[in-house]
């Protein structure tokens, strides 16, 4: 250009899944100066009356915030967005207690509408020229050393046929254009199913009003099951109840899921209320959760996958959706260097893998911490301390799940962030237990002379 700094090559780049993350692969990409095709198996979901799929609302926290301020919507999304300041546990009589979490720089969560985020980010799409969104095109199968894709469209039988410079997979965790990567040499793929499954209830609004707090992430923990809620615009709570698939199959009959309420839910039920529970509890069967680990997330300069394509987790760290907002701030700063692409891209897998491989081993953790954990004596005794000496050293002593929820730290440096803390804490705990016996006997060895 006039200022002599080289343009990046205009590409033309597929996106596979206008889900949350790829509409924000769309923003980036064209942002770049390329020329973007979205292509979305679902029809339009701005259109859709009915929009099937997974959970209604998300935390959104740091890091998807921090992917979304760099196309301009941070502000947007957060306006309508509802904080939540920390867990609002219950008990198994109804009472509750507050753990913020994060007492000193009081970050926070967002609960945001999935509907009304993919919304605003299409929205967002529409203005530019050089995106363009083809909704009902469900990739079938993809050639991608050639750069060649097949869609299917419904009620169509023959596939179309449509080429790009570079394909980005952003189609979840089941993604189609992981399977053509499986295949090609090299290539690293595990996935693990848990044996707890989910389903979706709703605690609605009562004469216009929330029926419980709001800016809480209002958690019921009950050992070996759990279930939460978090809040919704229109001041209802979207409750995710998560339990092994076996406890799931006892509960039979409307008496039996009543009394399983009763005993262990017993203040949620007067609030989403009897005859709502029946319905919505036979309604749809529990969902499976996934977690998925794969590297390469490239093919030489032909392909990429983002997202929940490339590292699907489960969800009780709340960041499924951050972590794959990341795959982009990391990516954008890669491609913004102008190296060639496959090195880009190679740079891209090197620089992320082992923080999506933590990550995921996280969120597997937090599935114990939320459903266990949070009611014991012990995480509490911890919580207090990692508090006070956050408030004492911000900089650092930075606990777990701030590292995690309100920073930027890579994943696998939390990781080991974490444990050293513990192995300082685990000293500290040695050394006082042998300066007390020490001082304990010396005490009596006096008393007794
Ligand atoms: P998806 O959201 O799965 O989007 C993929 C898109 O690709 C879809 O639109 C799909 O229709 C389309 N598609 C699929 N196959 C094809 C094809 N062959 N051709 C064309 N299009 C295709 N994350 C958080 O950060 N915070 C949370 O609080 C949180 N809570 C969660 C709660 C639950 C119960 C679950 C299950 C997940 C939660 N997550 C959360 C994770 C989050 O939902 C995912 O990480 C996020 O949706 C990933 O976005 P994505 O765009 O990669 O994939």
């Amino acid at each position: 250009d006039s200022n002599g700094v080289a343009a990046a090559p205009r590409r033309k780049v597929a996106i596979v899944g206008a889900g949350l993350v790829g509409s924000l692969a769309a923003l980036n990409f064209a942002q770049m100066g390329n020329e973007v095709d979205l292509y979305e198996y679902r029809e339009d979901i701005r259109k859709a009356e009915l929009v099937q799929g997974r959970s209604i609302n998300l935390a959104l926290s740091q890091r998807g915030r921090k992917a979304l301020a760099a196309v301009g919507l941070e502000e947007k999304v957060l306006a309508t967005a509802i904080p939540m300041r920390g867990r609002m546990l219950h008990n198994v009589r109804g009472r509750t207690s507050i753990v913020l979490y994060d007492p000193c720089t009081k970050q926070c969560l967002y609960s945001v509408g999935r509907k009304q985020l993919n919304e605003l980010l299409l929205n967002a799409c529409d203005a530019f020229p050089n995106i363009s969104c083809h909704f009902e095109h469900k990739l079938a199968t993809a050639n991608i050393a050639e750069g060649q894709m097949q869609f299917r469209r419904p009620n169509e039988p023959q596939l179309i046929s449509a080429s790009a410079d570079l394909i980005v997979g952003c189609d979840g965790a089941f993604s189609t254009l992981r399977q053509q990567l499986v295949r090609t040499p090299g290539f690293n793929y595990s996935q693990e199913y848990i044996s707890t499954g989910y389903l979706e209830l709703c605690i609605p609004a009562k004469d216009g009003e929330f029926q419980m707090p709001p800016n809480y992430l209002h958690i019921w923990p009950r050992d070996s099951f759990m279930m939460i809620a978090l809040p919704n615009q229109d001041k209802s709570f979207t409750v995710t109840l998560s339990m092994p698939f076996e406890l799931f199959a006892e509960l039979k009959t409307h008496q039996q899921l009543l009394d399983f309420f009763r005993q262990h839910y017993v203040d949620a039920l007067p609030l989403i209320g009897e005859q709502q529970l029946i319905k919505d509890f036979f309604k749809t069967r529990p969902q499976h959760l996934l977690s998925v680990k794969c590297k390469p997330y490239h093919f030489a300069d032909k392909a990429l996958i983002l997202g929940d394509a490339a590292h699907a987790m489960v969800p009780y760290y709340g960041q499924g959706m951050n972590a794959g907002m990341e795959d982009l701030t990391l990516l954008s700063s890669i491609l913004s260097q102008q190296l060639p692409l496959d090195v880009a891209l190679a740079q891209f897998t090197e620089s992320r893998w082992r923080d999506a491989y933590a990550i995921c081993d996280l969120a597997m953790y937090n599935y114990v911490e939320m459903r266990d954990l949070t009611k014991r004596w012990s995480f509490r005794c911890r919580k207090w301390l990692d508090t006070t000496l956050f408030r004492l050293f911000p900089r650092r002593w930075v606990p777990l799940y701030n590292s995690v929820s309100f920073s930027s730290m890579p994943y696998s440096q939390c990781i080991a962030n974490r444990q050293w803390q513990d192995k300082l804490l685990g000293r500290l705990m040695t050394f006082t237990l042998l300066a007390s016996l020490i001082a304990g006997g010396a005490i009596y060895a006096r008393r007794l002379r």
